[in-house]
């Protein structure tokens, strides 16, 4: 899951970053408003975090092009508190959730966490694929009921494979969401993660569609 915080407040920015990583995501952070919309624009985000006073390009702005430009990335806006007049102007300007300054980490992950769900069009924290079972609030996985101790890295590719259960998803895909910018990955490291986790899991978790990607074994994806 792969997360942009935008925020010119380089504490929150730094709390946002250790809040979303141990909440899953891989996390890339901005401090202006022109480059939130170069990035929102040009990388594909599973979620943004969007505070409305930035340098450069105020957020409002920013979310207004991105969505203009049919950018449709779940975004979560902070604005100052008690101002609802920014509340107001963030849902028009297709924010799809807002959280009042101050606010707690918890309440930001766990709206982040509802948001990136319904974006997958998926309503329930505990989702399910053939004998795979995925607890996106404990950050759990289970085989027949059978809890797996598996890495934060695994888990983030079976909750990704998870998200999009209906669709194989490429190796590429799978890396950008996994490790974010750094290109120095190659797709060797994704092949060994993979047989790492079928090891773990067992046969018929993982499906792979040879020259398309990876995919999981019913959720959806005609064999
Ligand atoms: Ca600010």
């Amino acid at each position: 899951m792969r997360a942009l915080a935008v925020e010119d407040d380089a504490r929150i920015a730094a709390d946002l970053t250790t809040a979303l990583q141990a909440a899953g995501f891989v996390v890339q952070t901005c401090a202006d408003g022109e480059t939130a919309w170069f990035l929102g624009d040009t990388e594909d985000f599973d979620l943004i975090v969007l505070d409305l006073g930035l340098p450069k390009l105020d957020g409002l702005s920013v979310l207004k092009r991105w969505r203009a430009a049919g950018r449709d990335m779940p975004v979560l806006v902070l604005t100052a508190r008690g101002t609802w007049s920014e509340r107001v102007e963030g849902i028009d300007a297709g924010a799809d959730d807002y959280l009042p300054k101050p606010f707690r980490m918890e309440e930001l992950v766990a709206r982040a966490r509802a948001l990136v769900r319904r974006a997958a069009g998926r309503g329930g924290a505990v989702q399910a694929a053939g004998e795979l079972t995925l607890d996106a609030n404990r950050m759990t996985v289970a085989r027949r009921g059978v809890p797996m101790a598996v890495t934060a890295l695994e888990y983030r590719l079976l909750a990704y494979l998870m998200l999009h259960r209906d669709r194989v998803v490429a190796p590429g895909e799978l890396l950008e969401h996994l490790y974010g910018d750094d290109f120095s990955r190659e797709a060797n490291a994704l092949e060994a993660l993979v047989a790492r986790l079928r090891r773990k899991l067992g046969p018929g978790i993982i499906g792979t569609r040879r020259g398309f990607g990876y995919f999981l074994e019913g959720g959806g994806v005609a064999a």
